[in-house]
């Protein structure tokens, strides 16, 4: 490997570059993105390292409030059930589950989940309640 790298000149400089500050007081040596230390005394897992990676693109998917809108309506079920349906706030863009339990505790009803639809569901009609607990949260509401 020396010995092909060093028939490329230029490719030599660019390796050396990327220790730019080596043996200056700005070194930085490289440590683990997820645990902290030095890459030489890091311990993680192959599996603590994808779940830390998993965990960023969750976190770089997420969108603020502000810029997703839920919409909010009442649906009738059989025998007379009527649930409170929140669509447009996906599970990719937001911590659904943490979401639903905001709202459960503000309307003291129970509710689902349903991932897949990016959508919530409430027992009972909470429209106005649901609707202002979520613009109080920063969503804009339709
Ligand atoms: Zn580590």
């Amino acid at each position: 490997m020396a010995a092909r790298v060093a028939t490329f000149p230029r490719l030599q400089i660019l390796f050396s570059m990327t220790r730019l500050f080596s043996g200056t007081p700005f070194d930085i040596p490289p440590q683990c993105d997820d645990c902290g230390k030095l890459q030489s005394e890091c311990a993680c897992t192959p599996a603590e390292k994808a779940d830390a990676e998993k965990k960023r693109q969750r976190d770089a998917d997420r969108l603020e409030p502000g810029k997703q809108t839920a919409k909010i309506r009442i649906e009738k079920r059989k025998a007379k059930r009527v649930v409170t349906v929140v669509d447009g706030l996906t599970a990719k863009a937001n911590d659904l589950p943490a979401l639903l339990s905001k709202l459960q505790a503000k309307c003291g009803a129970g509710g689902t989940v349903k991932a897949d639809e990016d959508r919530l569901e409430l027992q009972g009609d909470h429209l106005t309640s649901v609707s202002q607990t979520l613009r109080d949260l920063g969503f804009k509401v339709r």
